[in-house]
């Protein structure tokens, strides 16, 4: 892991690509909302948007890019195949229309957006396979720097690991109190990043009197304290916010650092909200 001292400090992939160790997460904004807030994070210093087909922004993403003029290759962007999309000939296509709406030639990375799961396909593992030798060709093509999975566990991930080319990435939930041990035990161990979508639980962290507590003897917010915690602890965080003070004060995490102490603490605490979201049981 590279040091984390600003938001344009990378982790490196197991490809030794580089990603930014802060993201910028674009869920729920619509391509407008998606154009305007992408464009004032990117000149604020965000150099990674997460994005998704399943979000329909990656236009207005692509724009802001564009148009913040700092230059595409300066840019780290994400993008992932949605689940009406899984297999080796949709995954392809696809992948054409992401470039297309954003109006670029490659992607930085690419990810699964959920694993098809066992409770509604028996043959989930070959879905899989199959989304991922599309990934994989469009990988070793160039079109793609970086391939990853998003909601995987371990089982649905060990079905990948024989694969030519191992996932770069798992694309996780990950706060205080939903820290998927198990999951980021795997990754860990096979050398895939993991990032924290929901770092703020998308929202539910805030109002946390023991998070809250403890953020404030760092002179910090409790977004910022939950943004920090992942870092610490080697997850790459993508907050989300379409408010510019926000965005702003998502990306203040470098000047203070956790103590071992509260770390413990914070990685300790029992499980105070999520999304509820389990892959292998939603029904989409
Ligand atoms: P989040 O944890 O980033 O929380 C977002 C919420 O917190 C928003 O309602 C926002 O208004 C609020 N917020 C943000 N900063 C704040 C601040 N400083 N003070 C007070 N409130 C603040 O939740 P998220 O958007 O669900 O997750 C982040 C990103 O992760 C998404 O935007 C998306 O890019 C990605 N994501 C991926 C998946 C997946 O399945 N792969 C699922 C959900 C989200």
């Amino acid at each position: 892991m590279s040091n984390i001292h600003n938001p344009q400090s990378a982790f490196t992939l197991h490809n030794n690509y580089k990603i930014p160790c802060l993201g910028y997460g674009t869920w729920r904004a619509d391509e407008q909302t998606a154009f305007a807030s992408v464009k004032i994070a990117v000149e604020m210093g965000y150099r990674h948007i997460d994005t998704a087909a399943g979000y329909k922004n990656e236009a207005g993403v692509g724009q802001a890019v564009r148009e913040s003029g700092v230059g595409r290759e300066n840019v780290f962007i994400t993008s992932k195949v949605f689940n009406d999309n899984r297999g080796y000939k949709t995954t392809l296509n696809a992948f054409e229309k992401t470039l297309s709406e954003l109006k670029t030639d490659y992607l930085d990375l690419y990810l699964i957006h959920w694993p098809a799961s066992a409770h509604r396909f028996d043959n989930w593992e070959q879905i899989n396979l199959d989304t991922w030798r599309a990934m994989t060709e469009l990988y070793k093509a160039g079109r793609i720097k970086a391939i990853g999975v998003s909601n995987f566990k371990p089982h649905h991930l060990r079905a990948l690991m024989e694969t030519e080319v191992k996932p770069m990435v798992n694309q996780i939930e990950y706060h205080p109190g939903q820290t998927q041990e198990e999951t980021v035990s795997f990754c860990r161990e096979n050398n895939i990043l993991v990032e924290a979508w929901g770092p703020l639980g998308q929202g539910r962290m805030l109002s946390n009197p023991t998070l809250a507590e403890t953020a404030a003897k760092y002179g910090k917010s409790t977004a910022q304290l939950c943004i920090k915690w992942c870092l610490q602890n080697g997850v790459l965080p993508l907050p989300k916010s379409v408010t510019e003070s926000r965005i702003k004060e998502n990306s203040e995490v470098f000047d203070f650092e956790i103590s071992a102490e509260d770390m413990k603490r914070i990685n300790e605490m029992p499980y105070i909200g999520g999304s509820g979201n389990d892959p292998d049981t939603v029904d989409f």
